[in-house]
């Protein structure tokens, strides 16, 4: 028996899965420390049901605008108040540093706060016809929202889409990551706590295949928006194709930064610290090539496996504060992976200027790894790690280094380090990519759209244009008689 289970969320009730339980275990140490109800495709049944039947009331599309907003935003209030206690649940589950954790537990409260005040904003406008008609347009929900959600935030990414849908009236069923899926039942008493009515908010976690594909494919979903790997968006959005309607994918990337002749080094060392350690590099918009003017590669290189070598590496429950440490990944097949892709890289001639292997204890660490000699048709150079992996290339001149940083099939995001701010215009304009960063990895919030260019994906989270996601557009023409 272990000390914790968690059921879900369906109709306003907790309850056991038609699929039984799966083990959770901490990154930490591999040890299985709670256990999670498994849905099968009668529970994703019972809980489109659910957010359907809520949709179809229309109680949530004919509230005043401003009280959804409240609520949404009640929300993140109430993910604050218990900061503490859901930072050590993400940790214990994703094996993340517990500062991290509580960035992610403030992150998905912000979500709540931003498009709860977005709440009220969503306008439509009026359309000139002449004086013989009137028109405007509305916006309506599209009524039923599905969010598949990925590991590496499963906190943050589920306020990401929950509180854009209910702030523009949708009933949401969410798809909970099976490694980390703990912490979203804050989630669902939070939706409870802030009075929304029963079957606004499902919450259920199930295999991929089975709950995931059934939520994708489900007939009574209006709407899909999923974060996690190219194969899997695909899946999804073919399901989604097939039931004619709308679907948003993030996906992953192998995003680039330039870094100039002229750029300051230590601006650089602190965005390569957060851009591609943080969360140990399990980051779709993480930093994982930093292409270098050949002048300063040697020096830029150096260090940059300083830094890496300078984390200290272990459970992330003794790393409280923001400093040089990183804890575990997720899993072990992740951990995994990233190991046998950095050998790999290895055999293709990269050379290991810092980590490269796993750590020898317990649980699922790897070394903060950083490659040289990096060239742009090695595997490692062009395929997602998804881990702490920073690949370290060189360009020659200005045209090269846009080459190669649009040379993978991913357009997440890029950056730029240089203090010509013609050169840093000129790279955005020509950046294959949906979020350009200049002088600082990250730069930027909840506030400013995020997806992809390519094979990361199309439709934008976060910002305003977030909110055109759960909306359709109804156009109201009015003939006036004489
Ligand atoms: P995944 O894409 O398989 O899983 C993401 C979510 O989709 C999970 O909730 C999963 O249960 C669900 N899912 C899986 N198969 C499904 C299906 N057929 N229909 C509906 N839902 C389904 O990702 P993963 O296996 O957890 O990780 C694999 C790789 O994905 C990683 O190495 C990484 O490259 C990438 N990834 C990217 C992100 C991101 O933020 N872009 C996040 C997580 C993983």
């Amino acid at each position: 028996m272990t000390e914790l289970y968690h059921r879900n969320y369906i109709d306003g009730a907790w309850v056991d899965g038609g699929a039984g339980r799966l083990a959770v275990d901490d990154p930490a140490t591999g040890e299985v420390f709670a256990e999670q109800a498994v849905a099968d495709a009668a529970d994703v049944d019972r809980a489109v049901a659910s957010a359907r039947a809520c949709a179809d009331s229309g109680v949530l599309a004919a509230m005043r605008p401003v009280e959804r907003g409240r609520m949404v935003r009640k929300m993140g209030d109430y993910l604050l108040e218990r900061v503490d206690e859901i930072a050590v649940l993400l940790t214990r589950e994703a094996g993340k540093p517990l500062w991290e954790s509580r960035i992610e537990v403030e992150g998905a409260a912000r979500y709540f706060e931003y498009y709860g005040n977005q709440a009220e904003t969503v306008e439509g406008r009026s359309i000139p016809l002449g004086a013989n008609y009137l028109d405007f347009t509305v916006y309506e929900p599209f009524g039923v929202s599905a969010q598949i959600i990925p590991w590496n935030y499963p906190l943050e990414m589920t306020a990401r889409s929950m509180s854009a849908a209910l702030a523009t009236g949708n009933a949401c069923v969410v798809k909970t990551p099976e490694l980390d899926p703990l912490t979203n039942a804050y989630l669902a008493e939070a939706a409870e706590a802030v009075g929304l009515p029963k079957g606004a908010v499902n919450i259920l976690c199930g295999h991929g295949r089975e709950a995931g594909a059934a939520l994708a494919s489900h007939p009574g979903v209006n709407q899909i928006v999923f974060t996690g790997s190219v194969a899997t968006g695909v899946a999804i959005a073919s399901a989604a194709a097939k039931n004619v309607v709308p679907c948003v994918l993030e996906l992953g990337g192998k995003s680039a930064a330039i870094v100039h002749r002229d750029a300051d080094l230590d601006t650089v060392l602190s965005s390569v610290r957060w851009g591609i350690y943080f969360n140990a590099g399990q980051v779709c918009s993480a930093m994982s090539r930093l292409l270098v003017h050949q002048d300063r590669r040697d020096e830029v290189t150096e260090a940059v496996a300083e830094i890496a070598k300078g984390l200290s590496v272990g459970p992330g429950v003794e790393r409280t504060e923001f400093g040089p440490n990183m804890a575990a990944m997720v899993s072990e097949k992740q951990r995994d992976r990233a190991e046998a892709m950095c050998a790999e890289a290895q055999r293709e001639g990269a050379v290991a200027a810092a980590g490269g292997r796993k750590l020898n204890r317990p649980g699922w660490f790897l070394e903060p790894t950083v490659f040289s000699g990096v060239s742009p048709d090695m595997t490692i150079a062009k395929e997602e790690v998804f881990g702490p992996v920073l690949s370290v290339l060189s360009f020659r001149d200005d045209e090269e280094a846009i080459r190669i940083a649009n040379g993978t099939d991913y357009g997440l995001v890029g950056g730029v380090f240089t203090e010509d701010v013609d050169r840093a215009m000129r790279t955005a304009q020509q950046m294959r990519a949906g979020q350009i960063f200049v002088n600082e990895w990250y730069a930027g919030g909840v506030e400013t759209p995020f997806g992809g260019y390519g094979k990361s994906g199309y439709g934008r989270e976060k910002g305003r244009e977030a909110l055109w996601n759960y909306v359709q557009t109804k156009n109201v023409a009015i003939a006036l008689r004489k």
